[in-house]
């Protein structure tokens, strides 16, 4: 199932009275039908908060609501929790629930909203990371978006990608990064940029993405628009993750490679990371039941690993990542490669791609000194 055009992702549209004022809620306005768009005082549907039943999760993607975000927009990367090795990470989600249909996504162990929500107050966000730029900087610190919602999938609604780019032309030494399953690029390809700014997406081979992404840019669309944000010299990154085992997965991950490394040469792409499927335990039955029994992540054959999390057996998971790294490297030994989200001893069986030990992405991996309590904005 392919993408579908911005004006027809959803059913209903709510508008909380405090975002009337906002840029998201004039956009609403001028993109979507008046009977589609309801004006409303307090959260919609609040009946259906609480655990979602599987129906109401899929739901839930088709109901938009724009309303403030009433809290600090910033926190580290979940990457940075104990029993995982990370990056100094800044993460901002500017809303919650994604219009995309993954079968292994991570929103369905948590979520429990039925509407998809955009936060009309970016410009808070903003406002926060000015101040955090005032004791920060010179440090390098990056910020990336794309957690809790798709970067880029609705972002010809938000533009937010356009105030966050002009953000950061006043913080060279920052990196921003998108992190995306769609290919809507073309609307911030005209803005002026500081060079600090990565584009990235999450790849797969083309099997994988029909069977298991739905609602998605095909692999084409997805490096076409890396292509087209190349050539404005935006950076670009790719994350080959999750990687889903499946009966031909050694030779569709062998052309996934062939294809990134024959459009693109190695100094042009900022990093690859490298991960296979994980999922909470706890959102297995919605999987099963929101997509077939045939999905190869519904076969999976997982195991509950150190943080909690079920993943396929560390044998596997070093095979598939080996499988990879090599396959690059056969290409050229210059591909910038690391795992990302795994254990320490995943890091260990794939020595080659420890950042610890590679002086490509030792400056990446660099601890940095964070903001303290003291020094975080204090906007509530
Ligand atoms: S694109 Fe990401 S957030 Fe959206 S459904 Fe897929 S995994 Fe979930």
């Amino acid at each position: 199932m392919a993408q579908i055009p911005l004006n027809e992702k959803f059913d209903a549209i709510y508008i909380d009275r405090e975002s009337l004022g906002s840029d998201l809620a004039q956009r609403v306005f001028e993109i979507f039908p008046k009977e589609m768009i309801q004006v409303v005082d307090e959260t919609p549907l609040k009946n259906l908060r609480g655990p979602l039943s599987p129906k109401e999760f899929s739901k839930s993607k088709r109901r938009l609501f724009v309303t403030p975000f009433k809290g600090h927009f910033f926190k580290r990367c979940p990457g940075s929790r104990p029993g995982l090795m990370c990056c100094n990470y800044y993460v901002l989600n500017w809303g919650l629930q994604c219009d995309m249909n993954c079968s292994y996504c991570y929103l369905q162990s948590f979520i429990n909203s039925p509407l998809l929500t955009l936060y009309s107050n970016l410009d808070q966000a903003i406002e926060e990371l000015k101040t955090i730029g005032k004791d920060f900087s010179n440090q390098k610190l990056r910020v990336g978006t794309g957690e809790t919602v798709d970067s880029l999938s609705l972002d010809e609604l938000t533009l937010y990608s356009r105030k966050l780019i002009n953000l950061f032309k006043d913080y060279p030494q920052w990196i921003l990064e998108f992190k995306s399953k769609s290919d809507r690029v073309d609307q911030f390809l005209d803005c002026e940029h500081a060079g600090n700014v990565v584009v990235s997406w999450s790849v797969n081979p083309e099997a994988v993405i029909s069977a298991e992404e739905h609602l998605t840019a095909s692999l084409e669309q997805r490096l076409k628009a890396a292509e087209k944000c190349l050539k404005k010299e935006f950076q670009v990154a790719f994350h080959m993750d999750p990687m889903i085992y499946h009966e031909n997965w050694q030779s569709n991950y062998a052309q996934l490679v062939d294809e990134i490394t024959s459009r693109f040469q190695p100094e042009q792409v900022n990093v690859i990371s490298i991960g296979a499927l994980r999922f909470q335990p706890e959102q297995r039955h919605m999987m099963k039941e929101r997509f077939s029994k045939d999905s190869w992540v519904n076969q999976s054959e997982v195991f509950r690993s150190r943080d909690g999390k079920l993943r396929y057996d560390s044998e596997l998971r070093t095979e598939m990542y080996k499988y990879v790294l090599d396959r690059f490297q056969k290409h050229s030994k210059d591909w910038k490669i690391f795992l990302c989200m795994e254990t320490p001893e995943t890091w260990l069986g794939a020595e080659k791609s420890n950042p610890h030990g590679d002086e490509k992405l030792k400056e990446l991996f660099k601890p940095i000194k964070m903001p303290t309590k003291e020094t975080q904005p204090d906007l509530q």
